[in-house]
This record gives C-alpha cells, sequence and structure tokens, in this order.
C-alpha cells in the first residue's frame, strides 16, 4: 500500500456530503482493509508500521470474511483491499467475492507485480469493482532501485494494461520525493498511455519508514513549487480525461492538513492482525490500546466506544497554541502521529503547523536534508530495514 489517499466513488463522494460524520461519528463509508504486511516490494517510503505484523498473526480467511459481512451490516460501503501486498494473500479472491456477495463496493490497491492475467480475471469475475496500481518512477532503472525489486516495473505496466482490457476502472499512484520528482510530466502522460481514470500524485508523507528515509526523499522548496504548478497545468488541460489527486507534504506549509479527516471522525482502517486503527500509522503511538476484532467488542463499538478512538477525537484534548486557535474545527491540530514522531507527545500541535514552537527547527532541518547529500535508501523489511548498497544509490 503505497500511500493512502482512497479516493471515493463519485456516488460515494455525494452521499459524503450529505452525511456530517464529523458531527455524528456516525461509521465511515470507506474502510481500508491492511490484510497483510508481506510485500515483495520494499519501498523506503512504505506507510506500513516499521514493526509489521507477520503472516501468523493476519487473520485468517473466515476471521476477514466475518469482519467483511459485520462492515456491511452496519453501513460501510466500500472497502480497500491492501497491505503490504495484498495478492500475497492466496485467499483474495474468495475474500472479494465475499465482499461482493455482501454489497460491498471493492477496490484492490497493489504494487501488481505478484499478478497474473488469470488472477486478475478471477478477482474481476468475483466482483472486484477498480484496481490502484503504485508507480515508483516512469522507466526501470529508478523505479526498480526505489522499490527494491527488479523487473517490478515492467510487470506494472503489463498489468495496468490488462487491467484496462478487463474493463476495470484505473487509478494510477505514484509516491513522489526528490528523488523521482523530475519524472512527473513524464509520469502524467504515462497515466494517460496507460488509460487510468484517476492519477494519483502523492508526495511522500514523513512518519514510520519515510521519516527513516527522510534526509534521502525529501524535496526542495522549488522541487515542490515547479510539482504544484505541473498538477495544475495538468489539471486544466486533461479536464474530462484525467482527475488528478494532488497530496502535499505539510513540511512546507504554514498550516498542518486536516489528518484523515481528524482523528475518529470520517476514517479507520483495520490491521493484518485485525486491530482497528484511526489511521494506518496509529500503532506508533505508543501507550494507546488499540482493540482487535478478536476482542469481544463489535467494530461499532470500538468505532463508536474505545479509548483509542476518543482520546483525541473533538478538541477537548488539544493544548495550546490548538487550544485557544480559531483554526481547531478546521484542521484539528494537524496530524497525531507525526505530533507523536517529531515531540514525543502526540497532543502537541503537529510541528507542521507554523505556530507549533518547534515548526521553525523541524522546516530548517528538512530544508537541509533536501539539499543534503544523502540518497541511499533504507529499505523496508520484516527486519527493521536494510541499508541500500552504496554502490546503487
Ligand atoms: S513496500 Fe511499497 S508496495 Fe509494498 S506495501 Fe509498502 S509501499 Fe506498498
Ligand atoms: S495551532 Fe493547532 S489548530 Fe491552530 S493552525 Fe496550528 S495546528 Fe491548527
Amino acid at each position: 500500500m503505497s500511500d493512502v489517499t482512497i479516493p471515493p466513488s463519485d456516488s460515494l463522494a455525494v452521499l459524503e456530503k450529505q452525511r456530517s460524520t464529523a458531527e455524528t461519528f456516525g461509521i465511515p463509508l470507506a474502510v481500508l482493509l491492511e490484510i497483510t504486511h508481506r510485500c515483495p516490494l520494499q519501498c523506503p517510503y512504505c506507510s506500513n508500521p516499521v514493526e509489521l505484523d507477520r503472516s501468523a498473526k493476519e487473520l485468517t480467511t473466515d476471521e476477514w470474511k466475518k469482519v467483511l459481512s459485520e462492515l456491511a451490516e452496519i453501513g460501510v460501503l466500500q472497502v480497500h483491499f491492501s497491505g503490504g501486498e495484498p495478492t500475497a494473500r492466496k485467499d483474495l479472491v474468495e475474500l472479494v467475492k465475499h465482499a461482493s456477495d455482501t454489497g460491498l463496493y471493492t477496490n484492490l490497491i497493489t504494487s501488481a507485480v505478484l499478478l497474473t492475467r488469470e488472477k486478475l480475471s478471477d478477482l474481476a469475475d468475483a466482483g472486484l469493482c477498480h484496481v490502484q496500481i503504485s508507480f515508483q518512477g516512469i522507466e526501470e532503472g529508478l523505479a526498480d532501485r526505489v522499490a527494491g525489486y527488479k523487473g517490478g516495473h515492467r510487470k506494472k505496466l503489463e498489468v495496468a494494461k490488462w487491467t484496462r482490457e478487463l474493463d476495470l476502472p484505473l487509478t494510477v499512484n505514484a509516491v513522489m520525493h526528490r528523488q523521482n520528482l523530475h519524472q512527473l510530466p513524464d509520469i502524467i502522460q504515462m497515466a494517460l498511455d496507460l488509460d487510468a481514470d484517476r492519477l494519483e500524485v502523492a508526495n511522500v508523507q514523513y512518519y514510520g519508514w519515510a521519516l527513516k528515509n527522510r534526509a534521502a526523499l525529501m524535496p526542495t522548496v522549488a522541487q515542490l513549487d515547479e510539482c504544484t504548478r505541473l498538477v495544475e497545468e495538468a489539471r486544466e488541460r486533461l479536464k474530462g480525461r484525467l482527475t488528478i489527486d494532488y497530496v502535499v507534504p505539510d513540511y512546507y506549509a504554514l498550516r498542518p492538513k486536516k489528518c484523515m479527516g481528524g482523528w475518529g471522525r470520517q476514517f479507520f482502517n483495520i490491521s493484518p492482525a485485525g486491530r482497528v486503527l484511526p489511521c494506518h500509522a496509529a500503532e506508533s503511538i505508543t501507550g494507546l490500546d488499540f482493540l482487535s476484532v478478536r476482542s469481544n467488542h463489535s467494530i461499532a463499538w470500538i468505532w463508536q466506544n474505545s479509548e483509542a478512538f476518543n482520546r483525541y477525537r473533538g478538541t477537548g484534548w488539544m493544548k495550546e497554541p490548538c487550544k485557544s486557535c480559531e483554526f481547531r474545527e478546521i484542521d484539528f491540530g494537524g496530524c497525531r502521529c507525526q505530533a507523536f514522531a517529531l515531540t514525543g507527545d502526540a497532543a502537541n500541535t503537529d510541528p507542521a503547523c507554523a505556530l507549533s514552537p518547534l515548526h521553525e527547527t523541524i522546516f530548517k532541518q528538512a530544508e537541509a536534508e533536501a539539499e543534503g547529500e544523502t540518497s541511499r535508501f533504507l529499505y523496508r523489511n520484516f527486519a527493521g530495514g536494510t541499508l541500500e548498497p552504496e554502490n546503487d544509490a
């Protein structure tokens, strides 16, 4: 799962507008299912936690089916099968079929490298509605190096072609950083050539693995400005042909993003081991007890009543400067995981905010890293990371 930008389908977006989840904490319409952390790729910005769930901990096929049935019962309309690499699970077709039978819209978020045409066709027959494929660049040399997986880029292009041949809608997800931002114009063209409906230009968000790799990934201000200009120009030029979603890194912003639409307000995901989380990175915050679907509680109960979901809901938990800030109901103080990672206290103001006492220090550090020489990656894996060989960087 390269990132967690999850565009709702158009019909869901309309429904979303009609319902004020922020007021009611109603069950989200779409849920991310990280069905495994196993993945043949080793992206240095992977949004999975640094402490990955091993396969022995993963929910069984029957447990995932029970989760899917429960989600459909409580009003969820859409599920994203993600990971790790969801196709690493042998039961994916069975899970998609079950989701489809319960009336859920299904999206597959994949690196694509394990797919065969037959498997993709089986998934389509099982009711799969949409495919999102992540790309690391525009050509094999860089893309395979970023992914730490030889032959990956070529395979992704092939699977994207099969996806459209099977008449499945396609989203191209491109995670951008200092070492591939220069390829953005070609990435936009690649999305067009692949007949994608949607392109996500997602600048790396710096938690977990990406935070460990920040010095090798952080773009310069000039690169980001150019990226924004290119996206705006392409959006205008390609209106009606290609929808472009754009995620900016908040390090260079003055105000933080409204992370996940606010903690426990619009989103939850379920980890491979079944823990119900307010965001994919939430387990990086120590001291919070995230309940599992294996507990005695229902998913709806966990969403509404669990201590972890309620800890940072609303504004009552805030410290200054958020506490008395006019934007507190707009951005909810930014990202709790980023606040924890950079300040050691998840209740602090996200340092991406210019009003945080740490903002300037962190911005200057990031700026220095962006201008620095570091280009070697620490690859993501179950062993806690492996440094890229010096000659490859
Ligand atoms: S290593 Fe890459 S492809 Fe695999 S889950 Fe992480 S981001 Fe996705
Ligand atoms: S101080 Fe807090 S609420 Fe105000 S803009 Fe910054 S992060 Fe948002």
